[in-house]
């Protein structure tokens, strides 16, 4: 690990001002100190942003804020969350375990890296790491890798669970820049495609931390999954993961919310499938339809074809267990 300068931050524009081209923020550490023993992040100074972050979940008549310092436990132990956001609270406690989500911060698991195996390698070219270097994963072991939205520059999938239940939420990221200006960003526009530059994961601007999240308060409290599959049953990343959620009046959709980690560089929406399912009946018919719709467009890489039928099925069984989930 190359040696670093550690400081502490009394306040937020304090810590704005410090940030640079070879500044890091620190919030848990879970993933970036990670990436700083492996050499893959560099940073030359780390400034901690604990204490000038809120780490307190506010809640109104319309909305829940939840500070960007909110550990993720603390927000699956919230009883706002747990009786008007559950689906969040599932798909947190879908990932990592308990000791890293005691320490993960909300504004860091947006923020953690791709989990390619070629991105933790340095001895390999890889366009997120080092860009122009070319991607391993697109001819190499990719079976962890996207099944749609990516580009010949990169493969990678976005790992976080949380991130897939606030798409589905229709979130909003809320940022402060370094003039100390708040800006709202929707949450499925924080993240962004590969395209060509690939080094990039999100639209964050380089001068911005992010202050907290919200979201609105919404119908989805009552028939609601996350369907996560993996390698193992616990500790390991999405091979593909389905957050559903549906209104329901009688047997009738009227809404419905699909989103999916593993598949993308981005947590994906499904809104042709979430369009389809509104008005229809709630059978196995339809959200098998629903699931035919969402895989029949999908670009498999050379070893991931596994995904595109694991991902049908995870559609299904994650809607059948949103009725399931209303008894
Ligand atoms: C073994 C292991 C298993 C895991 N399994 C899962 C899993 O199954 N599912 C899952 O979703 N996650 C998983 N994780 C990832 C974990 O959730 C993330 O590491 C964690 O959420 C990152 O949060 P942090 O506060 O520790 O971020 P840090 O490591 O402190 O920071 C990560 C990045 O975010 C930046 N940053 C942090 N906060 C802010 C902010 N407010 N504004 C601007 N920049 C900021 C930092 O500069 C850094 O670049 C796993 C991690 C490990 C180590
Ligand atoms: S998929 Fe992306 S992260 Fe993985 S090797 Fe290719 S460029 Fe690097």
């Amino acid at each position: 690990m190359r040696p670093f300068i550690f400081s502490k931050s009394s306040a937020l524009s304090q810590a704005l001002s410090k940030k640079n081209n070879t500044t890091q923020f620190i919030a848990g550490g879970t993933n970036l100190v990670d990436l700083m023993k492996k050499n893959i992040a560099q940073p030359e100074s780390l400034v901690d942003i604990t204490t000038v972050l809120p780490d307190k979940i506010t809640t109104n008549t319309k909305s829940i804020q939840i500070g960007a310092m909110v550990r993720n436990t603390a927000i699956t132990n919230n009883a706002t969350v747990k009786a008007k956001y559950p689906l969040l609270a599932k798909a947190i406690l879908a990932g990592a375990s308990p000791q890293i989500r005691n320490m993960a911060s909300t504004g860091g698991n947006l923020l953690q890296r791709t989990r390619c195996p070629y991105f933790y390698d340095i001895t390999t070219p890889c366009n997120k790491r080092k860009p122009g270097t070319g991607c391993s994963a697109m001819q190499g072991q990719n079976r962890m890798n996207a099944i749609v939205g990516y580009s010949d520059q990169c493969v990678a999938v976005h790992p976080s669970d949380m991130c897939v239940a606030l798409a589905a939420l229709d979130a909003t990221v809320t940022l402060t820049t370094k003039n100390n200006k708040q800006e709202n960003i929707a949450f499925t526009n924080f993240h962004r495609l590969p395209e060509n530059l690939p080094e990039r994961d999100n639209n964050l601007p380089a001068n911005a931390l992010i202050h907290s999240i919200s979201i609105n308060e919404n119908p989805f409290n009552k028939n609601y999954a996350y369907v996560k599959l993996r390698d193992r049953d616990s500790y390991a990343f999405a091979l593909v993961s389905v957050a559903a959620a549906l209104q329901l009046s009688g047997n009738t959709i009227v809404q419905a919310r699909l989103a999916s980690g593993g598949v993308a560089h981005k947590p994906w929406r499904w809104t042709e499938a979430e369009q389809y399912l509104k008005g229809k009946a709630a059978t196995a018919t339809t959200f098998s339809e629903a699931a035919t719709m969402i895989t029949k467009g999908l670009k498999p890489l050379s070893h991931n074809g596994f995904k595109v039928p694991l991902l049908h099925g995870a559609v299904e069984t994650a809607l059948q267990n949103c009725l399931v989930a209303s008894q």
